[in-house]
């Protein structure tokens, strides 16, 4: 059945209930890509996701978690045939987490090669305060036709934004990100073939509460403002992206 909506990067496993978070979901008819942030986390997932019409799951391992997990690569390739989705991966080079920007480029390398390897892989990545070094392992690693990268809440700049159009990258785009001047130049400047819409929940937040599994409502109506187009055209748009994306065979 065609989705409403779509949320393609979201922690469904850390709302206080995955199974509800799942319902949820389901309820609001958005197609869910739920990363994880270790591979541990995948089986759970994977199978409480099983018998969902709109979600899937995202083999991950978040680079503010490698300094302390970069131990389970060896997990994470165990089961990277079992997943057509890969994330939540990348780099973050924030004052937090720089002091692990070595062991985080290594595992990003590991991942973007074996992405290449196999072929047909999507992956959701984080590229905080690192939009030109996950561009820079992109070109080198991951060969356009051997898999599809989308860049989740993506805060480079607008230079960087266009050299990740030109390589064929998509964008998943929040609401937060919505409602901050350089995410909302970053948006006029994504093609509207390569727009996603995304939560990032839990860690998005509404008044002080967790934004809702799969509520995108607020960043379609946000883009449909910006982009100068209606609510109905945007959402169709992004659901047709969405159908593009994991259609194509690179
Ligand atoms: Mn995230």
């Amino acid at each position: 059945m065609r989705p409403d909506y779509v949320d393609f990067h979201a922690h469904l496993d850390l709302y206080p209930d995955l199974r509800a978070a799942i319902a949820a979901c389901e309820q609001r008819r958005t197609a869910t890509l739920a990363v994880t942030t270790t591979p541990k986390a995948f089986a759970r997932n994977a199978e409480l996701a099983e018998v969902s019409e709109f979600v899937r799951v995202g083999l991950g391992l978040h680079p503010q978690l490698v300094a302390e997990r970069s131990g389970e690569i060896s997990l994470f390739e165990k089961l990277f045939r079992r997943s057509r989705y890969v994330g939540e991966v990348g780099l973050d080079a924030g004052p937090q987490h720089y002091h692990s920007l070595e062991l985080q480029k290594s595992v990003f390398e590991r991942i973007l090669r074996l992405s290449a390897g196999e072929g047909n892989k999507i992956l959701s990545i984080h590229s905080v305060r690192a939009a030109k070094l996950v561009l820079d392992l992109l070109e080198e690693h991951l060969p356009r036709q051997r898999g599809t990268v989308v860049l989740h809440w993506f805060s480079g700049s607008v230079g960087e934004a266009r050299r990740a159009v030109a390589f064929g990258c998509y964008f998943s785009v929040n609401e937060r990100m919505l409602a901050s001047p350089n995410g909302r130049r970053i948006v006029q400047e994504i093609p509207e073939h390569r727009l996603l819409t995304e939560t990032d929940g839990p860690f998005v937040q509404r008044e002080g509460n967790p934004i809702g599994a799969g509520d995108v409502v607020r960043a379609v109506r946000e883009i449909a403002t910006l982009k100068r187009r209606s609510i109905a055209d945007v959402q169709s748009l992004i659901v047709n992206n969405l159908r593009d994306l994991t259609n194509a065979v690179p």
